[in-house]
């Protein structure tokens, strides 16, 4: 519509994630998610007066461990500041963040748009702790308190204002997920609020280069309404401006049963928290040397993988996407592949019959690691003709995954193996010609495309021990 495409979307994100250490940010209560309520919370977690937190070093890891993943710049002299204000759920009565000093600053997250790539610039990544939290649909007239979540780690990213699109957000938080997951730092569990975002929506005209007044839609729980809510504020701030209205900034909410957002309130310019430094935490200092150790710990990133198995494995674009979507996938794959030249087979094989195995949910990649001489066995005796895959990747694989043994044993004892001998195929071609006298006539008249048909049939009755080549070049000899 030529109304909407006057206008652009200026959009920034804010992601909080949380962080998968065992213990909260600044006292050693549990961080898990869903005990039961109001059991990890000390007297350090509930604010009471005396106390003193101490910082937990993982969740500082965990930070650098993003910003390095990120191309971030990691900050060497820090220090945490209280955020002061009022919620229920806030127990202290102010959050501990960071302010000036945000541990990561910059970076970049690539994105794969239909267009082609593009980096989305990060401003920062800090470190803060969370609040509880209030629950409101236990009881019809109460609002429920629980301080678990108090206190855990989290980081926020903060982008910068340079997502266009409903559909590049949404690529984005996929990324990250994915990165967060891939790097260890947090589960990415959406559901359990272990990833939660913020969007922050303006538009303006095309060609102009400053920022509209914009509204933040809070505490989006899924990349799916992350969307929805995007979507529906870019058409809102549409509407309101071609009606000759003005935007006012606010803070929304967005409401799933509808995809729709409403107002929360109306937000000032700057809101005035009096951030000031922690005294009771001590700054910290980065040394190079620590920030090194971080780097080398840090596992090969998928866009690292990519290049190397193009180069090294030729693997087509297809297999190395699926390849890197999840991490103890990909390691999965370098484990096999290093103990077998077949890569390509290998990455096919993880594709197809290996993730469905573990799809089916009986068997994880730590106990197919037990099986690798195995695997590498069965490929090879496909890859060499001996074994049809077919039978090799139904058959043989779920015996050596319920028997763990050599696939070649199992296979001749079962008489599994193809045959490439004349004889024997021979023998099948006939059968099978004999069976489909009309195909055969169809055939001979120029339906050349019927082969295939003859070969499959061959298969059948031998029970795949046909070699298929053989077959093929068999026939054309018979049927000429
Ligand atoms: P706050 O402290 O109020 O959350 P920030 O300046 O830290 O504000 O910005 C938060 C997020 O909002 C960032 O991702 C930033 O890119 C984005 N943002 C700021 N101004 C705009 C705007 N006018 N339109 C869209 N996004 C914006
Ligand atoms: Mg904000």
């Amino acid at each position: 519509m030529a109304i909407v495409e006057k206008y652009e979307a200026v959009i920034g994100l804010e992601i909080h994630a949380q962080l998968a250490t065992s213990s909260k940010l600044f006292c050693g209560d549990a961080a898990s998610f869903g005990a039961e309520p109001n059991t990890h919370i000390s007297p350090i977690t509930m604010g009471h007066p005396g106390t003193l937190p101490k910082t937990n070093a993982k969740a500082i890891e965990y930070a650098i461990r993003i910003g390095l993943a990120c191309g971030s710049k990691i900050t060497k002299d820090n220090y945490f500041a209280r955020k002061n204000y009022f919620y229920p759920d806030l127990p202290k009565g102010y959050q501990v963040s960071q302010h000036t000093t945000p541990i990561c600053e910059g970076g970049t997250i690539r994105i794969q748009l239909p267009t082609g790539e593009k980096n989305i610039q990060l401003n920062r990544i800090h470190l803060e702790e969370d609040a509880g939290k209030s629950i409101h649909d236990i009881s019809a007239t109460d609002t429920l308190i629980d301080l678990n979540r108090a206190g855990t780690p989290l980081i926020e990213m903060v982008t910068e204002p340079c997502i266009h699109s409903a559909e590049e957000a949404f690529l984005f938080v996929t990324e990250v997920r994915k990165l967060v997951r891939w790097i260890g730092i947090c589960d990415g569990n959406m559901e359990e609020g272990s990833l939660r975002c913020d969007a922050n929506i303006s538009i303006r005209l095309k060609g102009v280069t400053t920022l509209g007044t914009r509204v933040e839609v809070k505490n989006l729980n899924s990349i799916r309404n992350i969307k929805k809510a995007i979507e529906f504020e870019i058409d809102r701030l549409i509407q309101i401006t071609e009606t000759g209205a003005t935007i006012i900034q606010q803070t929304r909410s967005f409401d799933a049963n509808n995809d729709t957002t409403f107002s929360i309130r109306d937000k000032e310019d700057a809101n005035d928290y009096r951030y000031f430094p922690d005294p009771d935490l001590a700054p910290f200092h980065l040394t190079d040397v620590f920030i090194e150790s971080i780097q080398k710990k840090l596992p090969p990133l998928p866009a690292t993988l990519k290049k190397q198995w193009k180069t090294e494995y030729d693997l087509s674009d297809y297999a190395i996407d699926q390849l890197v979507e999840d991490k103890e996938e990909a390691d999965f794959y370098m484990e096999w592949a290093a103990a077998s030249k077949h890569y390509k087979a290998i990455a096919n094989w993880m594709i197809g019959p290996i993730r469905a195995t573990i799809n089916e949910g009986s068997l994880n990649f730590q106990q197919l690691s037990s099986l690798i001489p195995y695997l590498v066995e069965l490929v090879e005796l496909v890859e060499t003709n001996q074994l049809s895959f077919s039978v090799a990747s139904t058959k043989v694989l779920k015996e050596i995954i319920v028997h763990p043994g050599s696939p070649m044993a199992y296979a001749s004892t079962n008489n599994l193996l193809q045959t490439g001998s004349t004889d024997d195929i021979e023998k099948w071609i006939e059968e099978v010609l004999a069976n489909h006298p009309e195909e055969v006539a169809a055939y001979k008249k120029g339906k050349k495309g019927l082969l295939g048909l003859f070969v499959g049939e061959v298969k059948k009755i031998s029970k795949g021990k046909a070699d298929p080549k053989m077959t093929t070049s068999l026939l054309e000899q018979k049927l000429t």
